[in-house]
Order: structure tokens, then sequence, then C-alpha cells
């Protein structure tokens, strides 16, 4: 039984399903302050909470708990930057609660949803794994904290796990019964989407003068469903005795914020008035990664990964969402 702790959120719920086409037995545990029900298709649900110990005791009491997935997390920049305590409680003490369960119960299996955003403003790119970790925002940090602990642990407990850092998720399963809708909404390809579909007048660009070619930020965007397919693989090389370590998932291709709304105007066809604005605060000018490393030890091979077709999928749920 694999416990997907945060299994009704956007990319947690895409896990829960590919985990169960590929005949894994899941458990979803979430407190639905940012997930959706619906959004967790055959799968065990139980509500509850990171933080709420005994909630946790009970459900690794009640089940054979193979190894967790943990996606529960507060995820935004901007959010983190005006209230860092919230997300150490959430990211940092909520995810050190979960591990002593774990522990507690014997269960040594886990892999982690990090980020992007421990590495800050990058040295070089591609971005490596080996790179420097320099996080410029309390969400990349409380995500950094947790990788240093989960190396501790495993020295201490034996506890095994897979970090997998994140850049751009987008997109949405080709079935159309997921996808992203963040309330309220603060991600670019949904926000864009929400212009095209006549719900916001307008995007603002946030910041036009990075020193990148066109002047707005380049991000590496990368398919939901091979976002979701490389936590398989890492569920199925810890299971398979690999030693603890970290990938960082994304394909390759920086695409700068005027590239993504120009592709976007395309594929829907419709007009996407843009507003320029001042740049976020807390965001760096170029992430991007070549995956080279997770391509190599995990067999991971991105099937939906150019841009065109991760703003289709997402268009495709957009237009017609479940919830
Ligand atoms: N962005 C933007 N306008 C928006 C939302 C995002 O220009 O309304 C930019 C943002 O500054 C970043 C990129 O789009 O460079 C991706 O942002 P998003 O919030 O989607 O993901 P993040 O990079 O924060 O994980």
């Amino acid at each position: 039984m694999i416990l997907v702790v945060g299994g009704a959120g956007y990319i947690g719920s895409q896990v829960v399903k590919q985990l169960n086409e590929a005949g894994f037995v899941t458990i979803t545990y979430d407190n639905l302050k940012k997930g959706q029900r619906e959004a967790v298709i055959a799968s065990k649900f139980i509500l509850g909470d990171i933080r709420d110990t005994s909630r946790l005791s009970k459900l690794f009491k009640e089940n054979q708990v193979e190894a967790v997935m943990h996606f529960a997390a507060d995820s935004l920049v901007g959010e983190s930057m005006e209230n860092p305590l919230a997300y150490f409680e959430n990211n940092v003490a909520g995810t050190i609660n979960l591990l002593k369960t774990m522990i507690n119960f014997g269960v040594k299996r886990f892999i982690f949803s990090s980020t992007a955003a421990v590495y800050g403003e990058p040295q070089q790119i591609p971005i490596m794994e080996t790179d420097p970790t320099v996080p410029t925002n309390p969400y990349g940090e409380s995500k950094l904290m947790i990788e240093r602990i989960l190396a501790r642990c495993d020295e201490a407990y034996g506890l095994k796990y897979i970090s997998l850092r994140y850049f751009n998720a987008a997109g949405a399963d080709e079935s159309g019964q997921i996808g992203e809708a963040h309330h309220p909404e603060t991600h670019l390809i949904p926000l864009i989407l929400q212009v095209a579909l006549g719900q916001r007048e307008a995007i603002k660009v946030f910041g036009t003068d990075y020193p990148t070619p066109d002047g707005t930020c380049i991000r590496d965007y990368i398919h939901v469903v091979d976002l979701a397919e490389a936590h398989i693989l890492a569920l199925k090389a810890l299971i398979a005795g690999k030693t603890s370590t970290v990938y960082n998932l994304g394909n390759g291709n920086g695409h700068s914020v005027k590239e993504v709304i120009e592709a976007a105007g395309r594929i829907t066809g419709r007009k996407i008035p843009v507003i320029e604005a001042r740049r976020r605060r807390g965001d760096p000018a170029v992430l991007v990664t070549g995956s080279t490393k997770a391509i190599q030890e995990l067999g991971w091979k991105p099937r939906l990964a150019d841009l065109e077709t991760i703003i289709a999928t997402a268009w495709q749920w957009h237009r017609n969402p479940s919830w």
C-alpha cells in the first residue's frame, strides 16, 4: 500500500491516478485545504492534516504502508515571502511529524516533492543536482530544510528517500478527468487560459527587464503526466533497493513568459491581452534543467515535453474543468 500525502492536489492526484494504472494500491491523505476530493481517482481517501499526529498514527496502525509519497505543502513563492512562518510550520514541522510517524512504524521509503526553488539564482544553465543550493525565498528554503533532514534520517534510521526537484509543472491529464485548478490561481499557464476564456481581462507579465532575450523570465515547463511518471519510476527504484538521492525534473527547454503567451494565443485561437507589470519578488530570471540524471538513472522518458502539448492539454481541461 502506497500512502500519498497531499494526493488531492494538482500533482498528487495525477500521481495517484498513474500509481493506480501501474498496479499499486494507494491511500490518499489530504486536508483538502487546497486539494479537491473529486481529483482523487481510484484510491482510498482519508481527510487529515500532516500536523495531526494521532490521525497519522491511526492510519499507519490500520494500514500496511510500504512507502510514502509526500506532496502536501504550501508552494507559492510570493506568499512565502509574506508569511514565512506559515511555510516553515506546514512544510517543515508538518513533514517532520510525518517522518516521525513513519519511523515509529518502521516505514522507510519516502518520495519527496522538492523544487527548483532550492537553487535560488542559478550559477549555470542547465542547473545540475550538484549545483549550490541557495534559496532566495522561504518556500525554497523550507524544501531544502527537509532535504537536509532526510539525509540525516537516512544516516540515523536508514530512511531511503528520493527527492524530486520540480521545475514548472503544467498541462493536464490527456483524459480530461483531472487538471490544474488552484483557488485563487497564481500560475502562469492557467491564468493565461482564463484570459483566453474571457474569465480575466488580461495577463500580467511580471517583469520585462530581466537579462533574457525578450526581458521576461524563462522557465522549464514539464508536463504533469511526465512528472508523475518520474514518481512511479522513483518509487520502483526505491523498492528495488536504490540509495537515497535527488533528481531535477524538467525538459531542458526554456520558454519565456512572452513565448508562453504567444503559444497559448496560437493554440487557443483567442486574443490574450497583456499588461506589463513589475517583477514578482523572489523570481530568478532563468530556471532550466536537463534532467540527465533522472533520464540515465531512472530511465525516465518524457513523452509530452513540448510546450504546445503542455498548453493544448491544459486548454482541453480549462474549457471543461471537472470542478
Ligand atoms: N508569471 C507572470 N504572470 C503571472 C504569473 C506568473 O508573468 O500572472 C511569471 C512568473 O513571474 C514566472 C513564470 O511566470 O516567471 C512562472 O510562474 P508560476 O507562478 O506559473 O510558477 P513558479 O515559477 O512560481 O513556480
